[in-house]
């Protein structure tokens, strides 16, 4: 109501002076005043008028126009607008710019396609997997840039719950999982995701049980047998069943020291299993080593030590007993009776190498990178009538790996292997008076062995 006062009141005040001009002098110089006062209203309404029509067709450029009155109120709530949608365009210009900034950041490829399956969008890493670039592809079919027949069929797919699984076509190396999300009207949204670390993990995990069920199939079937036979033939001489007996007991063996070191394996790789902070006498270990060696080879190898340094290591008692003893069962457990086997400590440029050599079997270099996977074996039933599990070389691994330390294999052939644990000088401890705590007795494997 407020607009109407003013103009209404400017109306009544000129009929008044018209009015009062008509009594005074007649109605002529009353309708001239009323012909001048219309005309110079026209004249402002032109005047005003195109002013607007000025600055509708530049807002950005030209200046609102200025004005008194009911124009000058126009004027105002035109303005007033014009700087409410400045600031919502800024606002979407931002929020533009952030997912313009989040979606360049994203690690999966991301494609906006259209109702007719045109590229609107994409992101940079949608270069990286399935080759597209943002300017060049714009408008292009899908379809005509990514031909192969399985994302054809997944983008004529009713359903796009299930994502597809392939390989990208700009790395035959990199599997990616395609998820086509429809949203707006007929539009999609198509996101490659890198899955190749998930893949290969899937896959370790499966060939980790399927090897640990065949590790296992063979002793279990051994001893059911024998259980069976045991059990049809109760009157059985007592030497047959005493070897019976013997040979479940070897197996039942075998199935134990494969879950021990199965369990071994789990608590190296488990994130609450803390590395212990203890002081390792490298010589007195060595020592004990080089005795339980000799009992594991009942005097068929020559064994020998050699300290040429009094250092100490810090880290865990068990775990560096477990690896390094490994390293002296497998030197007994692969050098035929006659061989040597020399235990060594010593420091080289600064870090400590613990090294067994041996004068065994020897392995060909194409083994050597693959010794320390899971159930890797040059040969199985060498290694299984040894009592061997497969996992020794990935516990030892492991265990050097949460110490900073590696492990290195020098072999040839039919002359002989030397593994080396090698520690980092971080590790090592100059001092005559570590102790090492108790030894404890690694797992016996005579039977096997002998
Ligand atoms: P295993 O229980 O079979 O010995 P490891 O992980 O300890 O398992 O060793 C993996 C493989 O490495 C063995 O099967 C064997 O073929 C080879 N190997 C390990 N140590 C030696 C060695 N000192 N001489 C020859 N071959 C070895």
């Amino acid at each position: 109501m407020g607009f109407w006062w003013r103009p209404l009141g400017v109306l009544a005040s000129v009929m008044l002076v018209a009015l009062i001009l008509w009594a005074a002098s007649g109605l002529v110089a009353a309708l001239g005043f009323l012909a001048g006062i219309q005309a110079f209203v026209m004249l402002r309404r032109l005047w005003q008028e195109f002013r607007l029509a000025r600055w509708l067709e530049h807002p950005d450029e030209v200046t609102p126009p200025d004005a008194t009155g009911t124009w000058g109120d126009i004027f105002y709530r035109l303005e007033k607008l014009q700087r409410r949608q400045r600031a919502s365009r800024s606002e979407l210009t931002n929020a533009l710019e952030q997912f313009e900034h989040a979606a360049q950041a994203v690690p999966d490829g991301m494609v906006i396609l259209n109702g007719n399956e045109q590229i609107e969008w994409c992101n940079p890493a949608s270069r990286k997997y399935m080759g597209l670039d943002s300017e060049r592809d714009r408008g292009q079919f899908i379809r005509y840039l990514m031909r192969q027949a399985h994302f054809l069929e997944f983008l004529d797919a009713v359903d796009y719950s299930r994502p597809l699984v392939c390989k990208s076509p700009t790395n035959r190396e990199v599997t990616l999982s395609l998820q086509l999300v429809p949203f707006g009207e007929g539009k999609k949204l198509l996101v490659a995701r890198d899955i190749t670390e998930l893949e290969r993990v899937d896959a370790m995990r499966r060939d980790f049980i399927a090897n640990v069920s065949h590790e296992l199939r063979t002793p279990l079937t051994v001893v059911g047998g024998f259980v069976e036979t045991l059990a049809d033939a109760p009157d059985l001489p007592a030497s047959e069943s005493r070897r019976y007996f013997d040979l479940m007991l070897d197996h039942t063996r075998r199935m134990q020291h494969l879950l021990d070191d199965l369990l071994t394996l789990s608590q190296l790789e488990s994130e609450e299993h803390i590395l212990k902070d203890e002081l390792v006498n490298v010589p007195e270990l060595a020592r004990a080593l080089k005795t339980e060696a000799e009992s594991l080879s009942r005097g068929r190898h020559q064994i020998s030590l050699r300290l040429d340094s009094s250092a100490s290591l810090k880290g865990s008692l068990q775990e560096i007993r477990s690896a390094l003893g490994n390293l002296v069962t497998n030197a007994v457990r692969y050098t035929p009776g006659g061989g040597e086997i020399t235990l060594a400590w010593c420091e080289h440029n600064g870090e400590g190498v613990f090294s067994v050599t041996d004068t065994g079997e020897g392995i060909a270099a194409e083994h050597i990178p693959r010794l320390t996977e899971r159930f890797y074996r040059i040969d199985r039933s060498r290694s299984r009538e040894t009592g061997g599990t497969g996992l020794g070389l990935a516990i030892v691994k492991h265990v050097l790996t949460r110490h900073g330390a590696r492990l290195d294999i020098q072999s040839t052939p039919g002359k002989g292997s030397t593994f080396s644990a090698i520690f980092p000088a971080t590790r090592i401890q100059q001092s005559s008076t570590a102790e090492s705590g108790k030894v404890i007795p690694f797992r016996e494997r005579e039977q096997a062995v002998g």
